[in-house]
């Protein structure tokens, strides 16, 4: 399925933005609608884990950034809250891993969310890189392959 991939996140951080009061900005490098072929529902369900784990994880200010180099469509979720040690990088994608459980226990979570992401993006062909600082915050990048219209 080829999607126009700026609406489907427009329609994403909308609902998002609604369901939780937050206020999460939209930055798109320029008007060019993007495509990508890839499964609607899925690829909402894997950026709503990311911006769910963004919200649980700091004050609030996110940002979704879109754009493209020549074959490829980057999604970069920013957030600017506690970060992620870099020795727990590797594991939190393992199935109920959860980084420190005194930090994460206010915030409840089964440590499932981010090996679902990875099952999701298997399926549906696309890359995740997870950059983070601790403390800082941290970038999820959702990489797919350019559709040209
Ligand atoms: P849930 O299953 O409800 O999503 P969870 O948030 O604990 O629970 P994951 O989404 O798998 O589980 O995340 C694993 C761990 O990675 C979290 O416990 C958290 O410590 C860390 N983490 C994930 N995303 C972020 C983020 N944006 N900033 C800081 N830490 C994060």
């Amino acid at each position: 399925n080829q999607l126009n991939i700026s609406q489907l996140i427009t329609q994403t951080i909308k609902a998002f933005n609604n369901a939780y009061h937050c206020d999460i900005k939209f930055i798109q490098e320029n008007d060019t609608p993007l495509f990508i072929e890839t499964d609607e529902k899925k690829l909402k369900q894997l950026l709503f884990i990311f911006l769910d784990n963004a919200r649980k994880y700091s004050d609030g200010t996110i940002s979704v950034e879109l754009g493209h180099d020549q074959d490829e469509v980057y999604i970069k979720i920013i957030d600017h809250g506690i970060g992620i040690p870099e020795i727990d990088l590797p594991k939190v994608f393992d199935r109920f891993y959860r980084v420190d459980k005194a930090r994460s226990r206010k915030q409840g979570g089964s440590g499932l969310g981010l090996s679902l992401a990875k099952e999701i993006a298997d399926a549906i062909g696309v890359i995740i890189q997870l950059d983070s600082v601790l403390g800082a915050g941290t970038i999820v990048t959702i990489l797919s392959k350019k559709i040209e219209k």
